[in-house]
């Protein structure tokens, strides 16, 4: 135990370093687990974290902590306005506002973090482990949440860029025909989006870091949480098994706690791609029924990334389509997901 005095001194370097680089606290400590035979570094993610998983292999094979690694791969998108999935410039929630939630898990330390529908903040996963390394719980949540960030030195700002904001426009003029908003005199459909990077390594001791990290749905009611910062659906690891986590509808993903269950299918023996699909199955027999096609498909879409302790991993998707992406020793790639049906399977709403 340390005491409180050595906790807030602590604190109080660590917040210095926060603002200025995301590899923030120099605090945690960071044990490793014995040497694998078998281990071999690699790096999995959502497809949209291809720049991010060559920038976190590249940093894992050079001897940083797994989680910093992953956590400055998820940054580069976070940060980059032009991403409207997570970070600054994601989609915002039905009034406007740009509403994120992330979280983190650390192997070694058997450690996690997360934030829920925090404000004004364009690194949440950095938040989710600053949760991790300064307090003793493990999600803060709302303006508590921003406050806390604040207080260890990440800078607020307008996460809510001209381009979000002009889709969040298009979206409310053509929700209801007969409200006050005139059309937009453009033609371009706003449609129901989402978008998430879950991301997951393993290095050469074999130690394992996860984490996810989003805007959430777009056009959420705010206030909702998805998905994204609940430990065990959103992302998992267990140093001893592997890491997991997921994009797609997040309540469905709650339902399933899929992050956990998918390292829980390895821990049990199957490799990543039957423990993603062998999740997915669960996912489905989890769905209600307004949520089905009359031909026993669901209308949404839900997606696992899994990596074992080996270096073996897997991306999976309920429709076939998307593809993953990957980095290892043969270089960063999107990899195609496998998956439970195929598109034309896929039931279309009324
Ligand atoms: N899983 C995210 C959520 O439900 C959305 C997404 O992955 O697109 O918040």
């Amino acid at each position: 135990m340390i005491t409180r005095r050595e906790f807030v001194a602590t604190s109080a370097t660590a917040a210095a370093g926060l603002a200025i680089g995301p590899s923030g606290a120099a605090a945690a400590p960071s044990p490793t687990s014995p040497v694998s035979r078998f281990a071999r570094p690699c790096v999995v993610a959502s497809s949209n974290g291809i720049r991010g998983v060559k920038v976190a292999y590249d940093q894992i094979v050079a001897g940083t902590d797994t989680l910093d690694a992953i956590i400055a791969g998820v940054n580069i998108t976070e940060l980059d306005p032009d991403d409207q999935s997570v970070g600054l410039g994601g989609l915002p929630n039905e009034e406007g506002v740009v509403q994120l939630d992330a979280s983190c898990m650390h192997g070694p330390t058997k450690r996690a973090g997360a934030v829920g529908c925090i404000e004004d903040i364009a690194t949440p996963s950095l938040v989710a482990k600053a949760v991790m390394d300064y307090t003793d719980h493990i999600m803060l949540v709302g303006d508590d949440a921003r406050r806390f960030a604040i207080s260890m030195g990440f800078t607020p700002q307008n996460l809510l860029t001209e381009k979000s904001r002009q889709d969040w426009l298009r979206w409310k003029a053509r929700l209801n025909p007969n409200d006050f908003w005139l059309d937009h005199d453009d033609d371009v459909q706003i449609r129901f989006t989402t978008g998430t990077i879950n991301m997951n390594a393993v290095n050469a001791t074999g130690d394992i870091s996860s984490v996810t990290t989003t805007s959430g749905m777009a056009w959420k009611v705010p206030g909702r949480v998805g998905d994204s910062p609940i430990v065990g659906a959103g992302q998992y690891c267990d140093n001893t098994v592997g890491a997991a986590g997921s994009t797609g509808r997040g309540e469905s993903n709650i339902m399933t706690c899929g992050g956990f269950l998918c390292v829980e299918f390895m821990r049990q023996g199957l490799g990543p791609e039957q423990a993603v699909l062998k999740a997915l199955e669960r996912v489905v027999a989890t769905t209600q029924a307004r949520l089905m096609g009359s031909n026993g498909r669901p209308f949404v879409d839900l997606q696992f990334y899994a990596v074992s302790k080996d270096g073996r991993y897997a991306g999976g998707s309920l429709y076939e389509g998307p593809g993953f992406a990957v980095c290892d020793e043969r270089g960063a790639r999107i990899e195609p997901c496998v998956y439970l049906y195929r598109q034309n399977e896929r039931p279309r709403r009324g």
